[in-house]
């Protein structure tokens, strides 16, 4: 059986937080920790004008891939709660043909 992975195409990520909280409620863990982490990648003027500004979501090694929603057929709490769709929620294989065809701005995450 193929191990479960989260494909992060962040290229769309508002850093808006919505993933670590509803990642510390499936934990169960105080605000002081993390299961999933957004970091910030400030923002620097590029030499053609343009502004880089990306904020990046990724898993802590607390991450359990919401073993048990995902045993109920449910998504991991994160990717159901990024309305950006920048988390998805695959096989190590399917996350990876996602960075085959999106590779810019996009990584995966094994546990
Ligand atoms: S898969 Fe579950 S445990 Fe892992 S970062 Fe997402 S919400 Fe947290
Ligand atoms: S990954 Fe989604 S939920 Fe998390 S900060 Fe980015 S846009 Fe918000």
């Amino acid at each position: 059986m193929s191990h479960g992975a989260i494909y992060i195409d962040f290229e769309f990520c508002s850093g808006c937080h919505s993933c670590e909280i509803a990642c510390r409620k499936h934990l169960r863990i105080a605000n002081d920790k993390d299961g999933i982490k957004v970091l910030e990648d400030r923002p620097y003027q590029q030499e053609n004008g343009a502004w880089h500004w990306d904020y990046i979501a990724y898993p802590t090694e607390l991450c359990d891939l919401c073993e048990d929603r995902v045993a109920e057929g449910k998504l991991p709490s994160c990717v159901q709660a990024c309305q950006a769709k920048v988390l998805e929620f695959g096989t190590i294989e399917e996350c990876a043909e996602k960075l085959k065809k999106k590779p810019k701005k996009a990584a995966i995450f094994v546990p």
